[in-house]
């Protein structure tokens, strides 16, 4: 141990940054967390206010944790996209209005001397699952996120696929269903209105009205404004039908969103993650059914549908990993 005192240690940075929540975390090379803070967030108050406080949080972090001998080879951000990746810029985030337009790259590279990367967190959630996670040593996958959104990363040979401004992998707006219900980026029958927390909540909102189901009720306090996705999961587990039904249509959706994954990009994993995969019990059953039933043989042949393994950690390692890769 004596000896290792002398080598310079290296870290990164990642940052999770949601509609909420700001995670951050020092993380090796090799892809491990050793340390990590949060705190919560207002989205409300517009992103310069955002930033200026995620600047003086990082700050903070780095001064309590890094010492002179050691190195900090980069910091990645996650953050809701899309993102221009050319110009660092936020575009249009469909469930965080206040950040559109948001010079992001610009901002942080004025106040922060080392090297940045930003990334969509739903694509850092993808990097951070293949790095160290249920995806980990796949060349080509997919991952999708259910929580208040559906995000997603599409990841061909071994690179995440970016597009041309860099805002590929919109796999939540994939449409499903030309007749279906609005959806936050103007368009409809979006996968992520059924299959994201938002959808499924629609979902009972629906049933309740059409007088079936009020027994989803009894765990949001009888209260149909409290309920949330988590709640009708509840419902599910204690055997109510109707939240059991629900679960099963949001899987038959996400299973045809899967399907469309598959054809087009013949992946060897479609990793799934996110708060509302918590319910997966409730709906991989559907999900599996649809795919064996609809999808072509070759793409789907050798396909593995798998739970996401890193939980909220998954964004602040692929944060760190494109800060990583951005360094080479
Ligand atoms: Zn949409």
């Amino acid at each position: 141990m004596g000896c290792r005192r002398m080598v310079m240690e290296q870290f990164l940075i990642g940052i999770d940054m949601g509609g909420t929540n700001v995670r951050m975390g020092i993380v090796t090379p090799e892809g491990k967390v050793l340390k990590k803070a949060q705190y919560r967030t207002d989205v409300s108050k517009g992103g310069l206010a955002l930033f200026e406080q995620l600047v003086s949080n990082l700050k903070d972090l780095i001064r309590e944790n890094f010492r002179e001998s050691n190195q900090l080879i980069g910091i990645g951000i996650g953050v809701a996209g899309p993102i221009d990746m050319k110009k660092g810029l936020i575009m249009e985030p469909p469930n965080l209005p206040a950040l559109k337009g948001f010079p992001l790259g610009d901002f942080l590279s004025e106040k922060i001397s080392s090297p940045i990367a930003i990334e969509n967190d739903a694509n850092a959630f993808t990097l951070g699952e293949g790095w160290v996670g249920a995806a980990k040593g796949c060349k080509h996958y997919c991952g999708i996120t259910l929580g208040t959104g559906v995000g997603g990363g599409i990841v061909v040979a071994g690179k995440i696929l970016h597009g041309a401004r860099g805002t590929a992998g919109e796999v939540g707006h994939m449409v499903i269903n030309p007749k279906g219900p609005l959806c936050g980026c103007g368009g409809r029958g979006c996968l992520e209105v059924y299959a994201s927390g938002t959808g499924i909540r629609r979902m009972a909102l629906e049933a309740i009205e059409k007088g079936k189901g009020k027994g989803i009720l009894k765990w949001s306090g009888r209260d149909p404004q409290q309920m949330t996705s988590e709640s009708i999961f509840k419902a599910a587990q204690s055997g109510n039908v109707t939240a059991k039904k629900i679960f099963n249509e949001m899987g038959r959706y996400l299973g045809l969103g899967l399907i469309n994954l598959i054809h087009l990009f013949n992946p060897e994993k479609i990793v799934i993650g996110g708060k509302v995969s918590r319910a997966w019990d409730y709906f991989i059953g559907s999900v599996m059914e649809i795919v064996q039933e609809r999808s072509m043989k070759g793409p789907s042949e050798k396909l593995q549908i798998v739970k996401a393994e890193r939980g909220d950690d998954a964004g602040i390692l692929g944060a760190a990993y494109s800060a990583l890769k951005r360094a080479e």
